[in-house]
Order: structure tokens, then C-alpha cells, then sequence
């Protein structure tokens, strides 16, 4: 147990808990006989079963992240030669729209889809990130840096004082490859679009975009959090993530170890590439 300050309430000098940086309940998702997870952070890609965790939050924040989404989210990720129950309950019901690859769905008109939850857990993995360095090399600096008001904005939307502002959209795109792609990347800033900052995660079967400026809500139509009908979009998201990645994961470090296994994976007709 240690004593500080709680980034996500203020309080000061309160007992904090060991608080997992990307929820607990994704590692054993990759506990296979011979595949560790694939951890991508800002720096390097590595495969690695260590869990990022350190004294952040205190116990009764924690519990607003558990039962604000972690919880409800937890058992519904894609999981590796089994189900993947999000996108299963997603399906069950007609699209909105299709635009391109991408068809969105309305997932507040899906009694299976708990829309403020899954944004809760979106929103609370960009704080996480914004306000603690994790395992970074310099323990001053945050893991992404994002503006102040941003994020005092997630901060009282989390705590469940204040709504998301118009400067704020969360795009949330479950997979639509056969094969959900099987890693866990860490939060990172990525090339602006539409003059809006953003900011990018995924976890199996999930990527969480963060978009930030004027009228974020508005020019990003289709976030979850913009409209009454919780919009979730729907496609290929390797493809997401190779126009995303490309750029800002060019020069990580890849392990020979990690190159084997995404030849690998490939080999098997997963794809894992991030880009060329
Ligand atoms: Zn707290």
C-alpha cells in the first residue's frame, strides 16, 4: 500500500492500490500454451506477459472504473479461437448505415449493449493514460500528454459530474475481420484528422479513438457519444490500425522473437501487420 494524491477524485494523501494501466481481466485473454501477448506501447512492440500496474488510484476510484465499464466489459472482448460476444450481440440487430467498409450501428437501441459503460471504459483507459507515466522512461511525464481541460473534462465525466463536452468524441469500431486481431495496444497519439487531435487503443476486438477540438461530436458523427444512438461502427479494424500505426509505430522496436510470431500468426491467415 502506498500514500499519495488520486488523480481521478483529487483527494490527497489516501492509501492508493496497485492499479492495472490496460484492465486485468485482458491478460489471461492471451495466456496460451506458446502466445504471449503482443504489447505495443509508445516506444517498442514486445511480447511480454508482465502487467503494467502501479500505485495510482485510490480503493474507492478504482471501484468507479470497475463498475463504471471494466466490469461490464470484461467478458466481452474477442477471445483467441473463441467467442466474441460484443460483436455477436451487435449483429443481432440491423445497421444503421454502410459507408464504404464501415456500417455503423445504433448500440443504445441494443438491450445488449450497455453504451455508457462501454464509453465509461473507452474514456477511462485515455484518462489512465493522460495522467500517469506507467512504465515510461521518465516517471514525470505522463504516457500521453493531452491538454488540461481534456482532461479535467474525462475526469468529471467519469466521476459522473458532467457529460462529455462537443470537444470530446469517442469512436468505438469492433472488429469485423473472421479472426479478431489478438494484441493489446496501448494508448498513443496518432496523425490528426479532420483538425481534430486524436488518440487511439485497442484491446481484442475493440479500437477506442479519441477525437479532440471544436465540434469534435459533430464532425466525428459517428462516436458513441455524440447522438442518442450510440453509434458503433463496424469493419475490418487491422485496417484501422495499419492507417493509424503506420506512421507513429514505424520506428518501434521489434524483437526477433516478436517478428517469428507475427510471420507466424500471417502464415495462419492472421493479420498482424501494422504496415509495410
Ligand atoms: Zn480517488
Amino acid at each position: 500500500m502506498e500514500t499519495g494524491d488520486c488523480p481521478l477524485c483529487l483527494s490527497q494523501g489516501v492509501s492508493l492500490h496497485d492499479s492495472h494501466f490496460m484492465p486485468k481481466s485482458l491478460y489471461p485473454l492471451f495466456r496460451t500454451a506458446n502466445l504471449q501477448p503482443v504489447r505495443f506501447s509508445r516506444d517498442k512492440l514486445v511480447q511480454t506477459s508482465n502487467q503494467v500496474t502501479d500505485y495510482v488510484f485510490c480503493g474507492p476510484c478504482e471501484k468507479i472504473f470497475n463498475v463504471g465499464g471494466e466490469s461490464w466489459i470484461h467478458t466481452r472482448f474477442a477471445v483467441l479461437n473463441g467467442p466474441f460476444p460484443l460483436r455477436e450481440s451487435l449483429l443481432k440487430q440491423a445497421p444503421l448505415q454502410t459507408s464504404g467498409e464501415t456500417t455503423v450501428y445504433a448500440a443504445a437501441k441494443n438491450p445488449e449493449i450497455d453504451v455508457p459503460k462501454l464509453t465509461h471504459f473507452g474514456c477511462g483507459v485515455f484518462f489512465k493514460a493522460a495522467v500517469h507515466s506507467w512504465d515510461g522512461d521518465d516517471p514525470t511525464r505522463p504516457y500521453i500528454l493531452m491538454e488540461p481541460d481534456v482532461i479535467d473534462a474525462l475526469r468529471q465525466y467519469l466521476l459522473g459530474k458532467a457529460d462529455l463536452p462537443t470537444t470530446v468524441a469517442l469512436g468505438v469500431t469492433v472488429d469485423s475481420a473472421l479472426v479478431a486481431w489478438q494484441a493489446m495496444v496501448e494508448p498513443y497519439p496518432t496523425a490528426p484528422i479532420l483538425g481534430l487531435q486524436r488518440y487511439l487503443f485497442y484491446v481484442p476486438g475493440i479500437a477506442f479513438q479519441l477525437f479532440i477540438g471544436e465540434d469534435a461530436q459533430g464532425k466525428v458523427p459517428t462516436c458513441i457519444n455524440g447522438g442518442s444512438d450510440g453509434q458503433v461502427m463496424y469493419e475490418n479494424v487491422s485496417v484501422t490500425m495499419r492507417n493509424t500505426g503506420r506512421v507513429e509505430l514505424k520506428d518501434a522496436e521489434r524483437s526477433q522473437k516478436l517478428l517469428n510470431m507475427m510471420a507466424d500468426l500471417e502464415k495462419k491467415g492472421l493479420n498482424v501487420r501494422l504496415g509495410d
